[in-house]
C-alpha cells in the first residue's frame, strides 16, 4: 500500500496566496486520487504485493509509460511540491545552495526569471523543476543546476537528474485562486511561498 503523506502544514496555511479551497481539492481530491488509483493498479498487478509494494522511485524509474508511471509519479511529484512551498517561504536562498545558484544562473534573480519563463511556457499540464543535472552530464562543461520542464506526470529522476524543487503548473494548482493567470501564480509563489530551505536540504543530500 502506498499511503497519502500528511501535508507539512494545515490546509489553510498557504492562504491568502493559495487558498484552503485549493488545498481541499488539490491535496484532498487530486493527490488522494493518485494514491488510490496507484493502489488499485498495484493490487491488480500479480508481480507486486506478495513481495511488498515497490517504492515510488522504483515504479517511476522502471514502469515505463502508462497508468502505473502516471499515478506513481503524480503521488511523488505532489508530495515533493507540498514541501517545495511553505507558509514561511519566499525570500532568498543562502549557503551552498545560493553559491551553486550563482554559479549556474549568475544570480537568484536570473533563476527566478528562468523558473517563471519555463513555468509559463510549459504548454498544457506539467511541472517545472530546479534540478542538479545528471551525473553523466557533469563532464560536458554545463552548469551544475538547471531548470527543466516535464509534461503531464513526468519526473526528472527518469533522466537521472536530482530534483531540488518543483512547481505544479497543472491548472488545478492555481485555477480556483488565479483562474488562467499562471504568471500571477508564479509571481506569488516565488515571492511568498517557495521553500529554499527544502531545496538546500536536497542539495546537501
Ligand atoms: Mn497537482
Amino acid at each position: 500500500m502506498i499511503e497519502l503523506p500528511a501535508l507539512p502544514y494545515p490546509q489553510n496555511a498557504l492562504a491568502p496566496h493559495i487558498s484552503e479551497r485549493t488545498l481541499e481539492f488539490h491535496y484532498g481530491k487530486h493527490h488522494a486520487a493518485y494514491v488510490n488509483n496507484l493502489n488499485k493498479l498495484l493490487a491488480n498487478d500479480a508481480t507486486s504485493g506478495a513481495d511488498g509494494t515497490p517504492s515510488l522511485e522504483t515504479l517511476i524509474t522502471n514502469a515505463g509509460p502508462g497508468a502505473v508511471f502516471n499515478n506513481a509519479a503524480q503521488v511523488w511529484n505532489h508530495t515533493f511540491y507540498w514541501q517545495s512551498i511553505n507558509p514561511d517561504g519566499g525570500g532568498e536562498p543562502n549557503g551552498e545552495l545560493a553559491a551553486a545558484i550563482d554559479a549556474s544562473f549568475g544570480s537568484v534573480d536570473n533563476l527566478r526569471t528562468e523558473l517563471t519563463a519555463k513555468a509559463c511556457g510549459n504548454f498544457g499540464s506539467g511541472w517545472t523543476w530546479l534540478v542538479r543535472r545528471a551525473a553523466n552530464d557533469s563532464g560536458d562543461g554545463g552548469p551544475e543546476l538547471a531548470v527543466v520542464n516535464t509534461d503531464d506526470a513526468g519526473n526528472p529522476i527518469v533522466d537521472g537528474h536530482q530534483p531540488l524543487l518543483t512547481i505544479d503548473v497543472w491548472e488545478h494548482a492555481y485555477y480556483l485562486d488565479y483562474q488562467n493567470a499562471r504568471p500571477a501564480y508564479m509571481a506569488t509563489l516565488l515571492e511568498h511561498l517557495i521553500n529554499w530551505d527544502f531545496a538546500a536540504t536536497n542539495y546537501a543530500s
